[in-house]
């Protein structure tokens, strides 16, 4: 034990990462968060309405996202997550109805994009070199002139899978970003895309067991605290002020701050930042099927990206969701319905219970511009690191990114730290 006391403000996947990693490492932990809960945007919550617990949003993460899997195990928390253990991508086409099923092999070597039966239909094996030009990009590129927009890979494979993993639509996608994706993913064979959902919800995986374990080394988490600004004296913080409550720092202790970029614009403008954000839609129907199969279907051809069915629910995520702004809430939920029920074999007409979210701030938008205004978890100030999706991960905004600039400002405190 070193004496000190990390203060991490913000208790998303960052601030829980980092506190995390610094608990466990026998650090003095004391976590501050605005809200009346922990997780951020990854979160579960009893929804009233519908009367059960619903996720935020949909989240899909890959078993290669290994920083995830390391606060899986860490927290006890792997079994929390579920799936069908295999590299295997349903997708169905709205449009025509058409369903296929992308079947990656697990090992390294991708032999599966030789057998039709396992890769896309209407493509063809040179089609599936073309990702190969986003190994070679540069930080200024964009996807624009990356994929040939009128083959059936790029309809029915790269745009559906660039916009659900950026959140950005593909004219203006950092190629980069992708690139960090693509080589946790699919540049790392099968064995790294298997589908991780958490079985109950992302709550239970994702946050109560990191807090149980968090108790359980003594760090504190302090709810309806919102930091409004920092006392300094030169380059170290000296206090913090939660709404007019001084918490002093002593002459060891350190900050992460783990916030959203745009508070952090507020908080210190002179820290670059992204500055430009997409929204995301989260449209969830209870749906009565005793024996519907669990799992999630990527969709063509509608306004949908991906349905998740699970817990008597299906559950729609609707990316980059600007594009539909002129829809009002209750025609989306309706033509969202409709692409729900071909999926489900239900009635199109008979729209059930349901509740639509949208996350305004849900993501930076993952363009090369943004991407070069990330900065590092390292500040150069005397007691004060980074954390956050927005900082410089090499991801777009992931629960695998949150985490990762979690331990990466863990580690900046407990190398630079006396
Ligand atoms: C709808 C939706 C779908 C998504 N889908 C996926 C997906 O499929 N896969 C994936 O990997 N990622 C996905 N993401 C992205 C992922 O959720 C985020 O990248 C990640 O959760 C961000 O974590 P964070 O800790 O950096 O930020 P946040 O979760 O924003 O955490 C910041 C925390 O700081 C708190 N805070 C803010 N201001 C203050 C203050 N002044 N004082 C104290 N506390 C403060 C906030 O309340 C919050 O708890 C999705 C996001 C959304 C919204």
């Amino acid at each position: 034990m070193s004496g000190r006391h990390v203060h991490v403000i913000g208790a998303g996947m960052a601030g829980l990462s980092a506190a995390l990693q610094l608990s466990l490492s026998g650090e003095k932990v004391t976590i501050y968060e605005a809200a009346p809960f922990a997780g951020g945007r990854c979160r579960s919550f009893l929804d009233r309405e519908l009367g059960c617990r619903i996720d935020n949003g949909n989240h899909l993460v890959l078993s290669g996202n290994v920083a995830v899997q390391d606060y899986l195990y860490l927290t006890n928390a792997l079994d929390t997550m579920g799936g069908s253990g295999k590299p295997h991508f349903p997708f169905i086409d709205i449009s025509t109805g058409e369903r296929w099923t992308v079947k990656m092999n697990k090992g390294k070597f991708p032999w599966w994009i030789f057998s039709k039966k396992r890769r896309v239909p209407g493509t063809k094996l040179s089609d599936y070199f073309s990702g190969l030009r986003v190994l070679m990009a540069g930080s200024l590129d964009t996807l624009a002139n990356k994929f040939d927009k009128q083959g059936k890979i790029y309809q029915r494979f790269w745009e559906p899978f660039i916009i659900g993993a950026l959140n950005t639509e593909t004219d203006i996608a950092s190629a980069q970003l992708l690139k960090g994706i693509f080589v946790q993913s699919f540049g790392a064979g099968g064995e790294a895309c298997i589908p991780l959902i958490p079985k109950v919800g992302l709550s239970e995986s994702f946050v109560i067991p990191c807090l149980n374990v968090l108790r359980q080394h003594d760090a504190e988490i302090k709810y309806y605290h919102r930091l409004r600004s920092m006392l300094w004296e030169g380059d170290q913080v000296r206090a913090l002020d939660f709404n007019g409550t001084l918490v002093e720092l002593g002459d060891n202790d350190w900050v992460i701050l783990a916030l959203p970029a745009w508070f952090m614009r507020e908080l210190l403008p002179e820290v670059p930042t992204p500055t430009d954000f997409r929204s995301i839609i989260n449209a969830h129907y209870l749906v009565d099927m005793p024996d519907m199969e669990e799992g999630f279907t990527g969709v063509v051809g509608g306004y949908s990206e991906w349905i998740f069915v699970r817990n008597g629910l299906a559950s729609v995520t609707i990316s980059c969701a600007e594009r539909h702004k002129d829809i009002p809430v209750r025609d989306m939920a309706r033509l969202v319905w409709r692409e729900v029920a071909l999926f489900l074999g239900l009635d199109p007409d008979k729209v059930p219970q349901h509740r639509i979210f949208l996350e305004k701030y849900a993501t930076f938008v993952a363009t090369p511009e943004q991407n070069n205004r990330r900065p590092t978890s390292y500040t150069g100030w005397k007691n004060v690191a980074l954390a956050g999706e927005w900082t410089a991960t090499g991801l777009p905004s992931t629960i695998e990114g949150a985490i990762r600039s979690g331990m990466k400002a863990a580690q900046v405190v407990m190398r630079w730290g006396k």
